[in-house]
Formats: structure tokens, sequence, C-alpha cells
């Protein structure tokens, strides 16, 4: 296929800085505004400005790890007095220079994240944060009983930062000691977000499933943003360390962890400069509620200021809970509208989801038809459908050789045998069909098939590889990519975004690259890719839509469209046509056959009999999780086992049923 320049797509300029004008206009007033402030602000002010800076350290790590990876945690001060102590003890105690304390404090800080990271990222939800939770008391009792951490007192008496020998002694010039590594983070956490990675972060966000079976091996990417977060922290904790001039078990307390999660929600979950902003405000609010509390509550002191916290946290949540970034968004789009009101020529260029094709739920078909969508004849459009460019497919194996074996696959949930001892081969370049009445077993043996669940006993091996058991992303990694029967959509991206997921296992950037820019061209072939095959599949016209706001029936295109982005070699279809209207099918059925034509394997798990009979090369039926016939359309049409289980128990009926598909077909 031909890999052309999308329009509005990512430049193939690379590089540190980001290549958004936005964000570059954003990062320089940011800049000035650093620059401009130990100038004019009042002591107290600039005291207030020196903590957000260092907060926003932490803050910015934390929302890598909520906003973009979805992961709760209450104990990212766990990891900011890590690398507090650690910086404070390398000084004091060991007598290190500077520098090399503050790398102590973050690689510690990060080193910890690892180790407790591993076994506790298997946990999901709400496990996770409580575990967080538990790790922030954890640290925080030991940093208070161990006489190296030097119990209540803490860790003092270590000089303050100079760099080319002037000493950093006032708020003025710490702050600008401080502001370029936020500076820099800033930047750094804004390039993962646009990267391979980050994205692959936020469709894991979206559904790990689909995450996982496009390649990406969601446990690794999420042990690795915790382990950035606490790097981010760890920095701020250095900062501290040096600011305040003394670290004490108070830097480990759980409100420090509280403060860090409302800068992450009032500056709005996602938003690497909400973050930032949130940092300034919860600073702000501090000062405030130090005075305000004691007024209202004589006497009342250290913990009580967590009851304004939860006043302020639960009020954003009612109020804003988007934050200050939805806000500004919000804010920002109806200023322009203001500026530049949509004109009647705007509204008729935009791309609109079509009428009649409204979200029907799983199983409804769309009352327009595909042809009719992307303007033009129906006829014509369709045939220009059927004469696109293929999407690129893989053919490991020779046409007829075993691509997928599958033996003796068993699944017991109690006492339901949901796939009992199922045996097949699939030979490469050919579609299978896998059919049999509700409750067979198809979706499960899929599932087993394809590692989102593990078989009770059997073999499953995909090119002469054993992979029964294993996390999806590893028969991805291979190229086996399968759809969904639930659609499994990325609705925090578009629709290009979504396909350009389908490419992750083509790319190889990781973390670090992203973070530094550096994807080379990959970022920009990628997204041309998806929007090929978009045009070829003539969804291009919405590919910037929100993914979410498509119509049933073209996300499950849309969906497809992402399986055949990763360059299969075999793909698995549980029920694509579900949803779909009768052209539709026709004209997915008719995709199927060039793909098979083109070397493609296909798997094909599907309620429409007569669709399946008539594009299948041989065809498989489960009837209570038993494999009751497996062969060529014809012999499996005529097979009597085949007509009483799947059409009744009535052999005339059933017959007479068949004649009827038959006519259909
Ligand atoms: P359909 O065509 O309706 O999607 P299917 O052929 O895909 O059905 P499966 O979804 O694989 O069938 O289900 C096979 C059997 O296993 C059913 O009886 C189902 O109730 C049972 N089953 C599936 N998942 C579970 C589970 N997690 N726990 C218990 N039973 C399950």
């Amino acid at each position: 296929m031909t890999i052309s320049k999308p329009p509005g797509a990512v430049r193939s300029k690379t590089g540190f800085w980001p290549n958004n004008r936005a964000t570059i206009i954003g990062v320089a007033v940011l800049a000035l505004i650093i620059v401009i402030v130990p100038f004019t602000a009042s002591s107290s002010l600039m005291n207030i400005a020196v903590f957000s800076m260092i907060f926003a350290l932490p803050a910015i790590g934390l929302s890598l790890l909520m906003g973009l990876a979805g992961q709760v945690s209450l104990g990212q001060a766990a990891f900011f007095a890590i690398g507090a102590y650690t910086h404070a003890i390398l000084l004091q105690k060991f007598e290190m220079p500077g520098v090399v304390a503050a790398v102590g404090g973050v690689v510690a800080a990060m080193l910890a994240a690892l180790l407790v990271g591993l076994p506790m990222l298997r946990l999901r939800g709400h496990y996770l944060a409580l575990a967080t939770l538990g790790l922030g008391f954890i640290v925080m009792i030991a940093v208070r009983e161990w006489e190296f951490t030097g119990r209540t007192t803490g860790i003092y008496g270590y000089g303050r930062p100079e760099v080319f020998g002037v000493p950093i002694d006032n708020n003025g010039l710490f702050f600008w000691f401080v502001a370029p590594f936020v500076l820099i983070g800033l930047v750094l956490a804004l390039n993962l977000t646009r990267s391979r990675a980050g994205r692959a972060l936020s469709a894991v966000n979206d559904s790990e499933l689909a995450a996982e079976s496009l390649g990406v091996n969601t446990y690794a990417l999420r042990v690795k943003v915790f382990t950035l977060s606490a790097g981010f922290a760890g920095l701020g904790g250095v900062f501290y360390a040096y600011q305040v001039q003394i670290v004490s078990p108070q830097v480990a307390e759980f409100h420090v962890s509280v403060e860090l999660l409302l800068m992450v929600v009032i500056g709005g979950l996602g938003s690497v400069w909400g973050a930032i902003a949130g940092a300034f405000i919860v600073e702000l609010l501090s000062e405030g509620l130090r005075d305000l509390i004691p007024a209202i509550i004589p006497g009342a002191t250290g913990e009580v200021q967590l009851i304004g916290y939860g006043i302020v946290l639960i009020l954003v949540i009612l109020l804003l809970p988007g934050g200050l970034y939805q806000a500004a968004r919000t804010s920002w789009a109806a200023i322009r509208r203001g500026i530049r009101p949509r004109s009647r020529a705007a509204d008729a260029a935009a791309p609109a989801v079509p009428d009649g094709t409204a979200d029907t739920g799983a199983g409804e078909v769309p009352t327009r038809a595909f042809g009719g969508l992307a303007g033009g004849t129906s006829a014509a459009a369709d045939a220009a459908l059927l004469a696109a460019d293929l999407p690129a497919v893989s053919t490991p194996v020779a046409a007829g050789e075993p691509i997928l074996e599958v033996r003796g696959l068993t699944k017991r949930y109690g006492g339901v045998v949901a796939v009992d001892d199922v045996s097949f081969t699939v030979p490469a370049g050919r579609i299978m069909g896998l059919i049999g009445p509700n409750g067979a077993g198809k979706t499960t043996c899929f599932n087993m098939i394809t590692g989102a669940i593990t078989p009770t006993a059997g073999t499953v091996s995909f090119l002469g590889e054993e992979i029964q058991g294993r996390k999806p992303h590893v028969g991805a990694e291979r190229g086996l990519t399968r759809t969904f029967q639930n659609l499994q959509v990325f609705s925090s991206t578009d629709v290009v975004g979504n396909v350009y997921m389908g490419r992750y296992r083509k790319g190889r950037a990781g973390i670090l690259r992203g973070m530094l820019g550096l994807q080379g061209r990959e970022q920009y072939t990628h997204e041309a890719v998806a929007r090929d095959i978009l045009d070829s599949m003539r969804l291009g016209e919405f590919a910037q839509l929100a993914a979410g706001d498509l119509p049933f029936g073209r996300q499950r295109m849309m969906e497809v469209c992402r399986a055949l982005a990763a360059e299969p070699a075999l793909l698995l279809l549980d029920e694509p046509m579900a949803g779909l209207s009768g052209q539709e099918r026709e004209m997915l059925a008719g995709l199927l056959r060039r793909l098979r034509d083109a070397g493609l394997t296909i798997v094909l798990v599907e309620h429409d009999v007569a669709q399946v009979m008539a594009l299948a090369d041989s065809v498989a039926v489960l009837d209570d999780g038993v494999l009751i016939a497996h062969g060529d359309p014809e012999t499996v049409r005529n097979d009597p086992a085949v007509i009483v289980a799947y059409l009744g128990t009535d052999a005339e009926e059933a017959e007479a049923e068949l004649k009827e598909l038959e006519e259909q077909a």
C-alpha cells in the first residue's frame, strides 16, 4: 500500500521540544513567568511559589500515573520521602557531592517503586489504591522508628546547594534553581503523552484487553510508568530536602499524598499542565487553610487541615470534574467561538456522524447502509472500496501449512464445561468459520486462543510456539490479532488514534525515546498507514471523530481496521457482522475474501450461518462446548449432528429450516 502524507498528521520533525505550536508557546510563557516572578513577588508569595515548584514534580509524576495510565496511587508521598531522606542521608552522613546525592535520591525512589511495583501492579483499581496507601504508612512508620533516619527528629545539618560556587540561599534563587527541572519535566511528560508508549498507556486505561490484544505488554508498561512517576516524586523530595534543610517523618505523612492527589484532581486528571497549576493552587490553599482553620476551630492544627482538603476535593469533583484543564479548554473554545462565529459553510464542511445510524446497541442493525455513508452513490462507493488498496498482511508460513493448532482445549467454570476437549488445525491462507448455537463455547475458545483466559487443559500452538495461558500481547506480538464480540473501543482518542494503536506491534520506541521526542519518523509513518487503512475502508472522513461518537456499525468496522493495521498473520474476528446492515455484511465479506486471497488467515466466529457457509473454506461447529463437526462447508451443512444441534431437535423441522437458509444464501 502507498503511504501518503495525511493532512494534519504528526509532522516528521522530531526532537526534544514538542512540535505542537500551542505547547511551545505555553512552555515559553511559563519560562517567562519563572524569570519574572522572583523580581515581583512578595516574600510570602515567593515561599508559596518555591513549594509549588517543588511539589509540581511529584504532581507531574502522579498525573502521568493517574491521568495517563489510570492507576490511582495514594502513596506518592512515600517516594517523595524516599527521595528526600536518601538525598539528606547521602549529604549529611556520607558527605557526598550534591549532584551525586540528588541522583541517589531519585534512583532510590525509582528502585523502591520498581520493587514494590512488580507485585503491586498486578492488582487493579481499588486494590492498587489501597496497596499504595499501605505503602505510604509503611514508609512513614519506618522513618519514624528507624535510628538511621533520625526517628522523629529526622536528618538535618547538611548544607545548602551551590551552583558554580554561588550558594542558593534565598527563595528567589531557589525558585530559579528548581524551575528549570520543572520545565524539563513538563516537556518530557508532554512528549510522553503523545508518544507511542503514552498512547498505549491511555489505550490500556480505556480497554486493557484490547491494548493487550494489539501487543501492548500492559503490566510492563504500568510498572515502568509507576517507576517513572516515583522518579518525579524522588526529585521533588531532593529539592524539598534542600529547601527545608531538615527531613523529618512529616514529609511522608498521609496528608502529603492527599495534597498531591488534590493537585492532580484540581489541575485536571490527564493534564500535565494541570498538575503544575494544581500544585500552585494547593500551596496557596494550604497557606490559607493554615490561618483559616485555627480561626474557625480554636487550637486546631496539623491533621485538621485535611478537613479543608477533603471539602475542596469534594467541591472540585462535584463542580469541576475535569479540573482546571477542562475548565480552561471549555472557556478557550467559547472564546474562539465568540471570535470566529461558526459559519454555515463550516457547519457543512464538518464531518458529521450520519443520521439513521445512531448507536443501536449490540446486534441491532443501523438503518442506513454502509454505501451511503461516505457520500457519492452507494454502488460507485462500494466499487471503490472493493478496488481499494488492501492493508498489508503478513504471511510467515506457506498457504496450506498449519498456522494455528489447538489440541484438547478445555475450559471448566466449576461444574460448567464451557469448552470440552476441542482440537482443530487452521491452515495458513484460509478462512475458518467457528459456529454454534448461543452458549456453545465459541467466545471462550477464542479467548483461550488469544490468551484472554487460561485453559483448564490443552494447548494452543501459533506458528509452532505454544502460547496457551500466556498474556494476549504474546500472541499479538507474533501476529495474532483479534476483534471483540463486545466492542473494545479506545474512547479517549479519535478514530485514527484507535487504528494507530493497531500499529503498536510494528513500532519500537519505548518510554524513554517517547519522553525525549526521539521516535524518528516512526509515529508519522504509523499514523499515515492508519489513515490509509481508514481511507481504503471509507472511514477516512471520520478519522478525527471521537471514537465513541461513531455509530455502532462503524465502530465495528473501525475495530476491523485496527486489527488489520497490525499486519496480522492470523486474524480472529468475533462476530464481526453483528450490528452491520445487509449491504455492510456483503462489503465486509468481500474484504475478507480479498484478504484471504492476499494470504491472510482468518478465523471467524459468526451467528450469520449463511455468510459463514458462503465465506469460509472450512467450518468447525461447537455445541455445548464439544466440537461436533469440522470440514468443508458443504459437508458440515449436511451433517445430521449439526442439523439437529444447530437448528433444533426435530430433524424434519431442522431440514426445512436448513433449506430456507440455503435459499437465503
Ligand atoms: P454466544 O454465541 O452467545 O456469544 P458462545 O458460543 O460464545 O455464545 P461462550 O460465551 O463461550 O459461548 O459461553 C460458553 C458457556 O460457558 C456458556 O454456557 C456460558 O454461560 C459459560 N461461561 C462463559 N464464561 C463463563 C464464566 N466466566 N463463568 C461461568 N460460565 C461461563
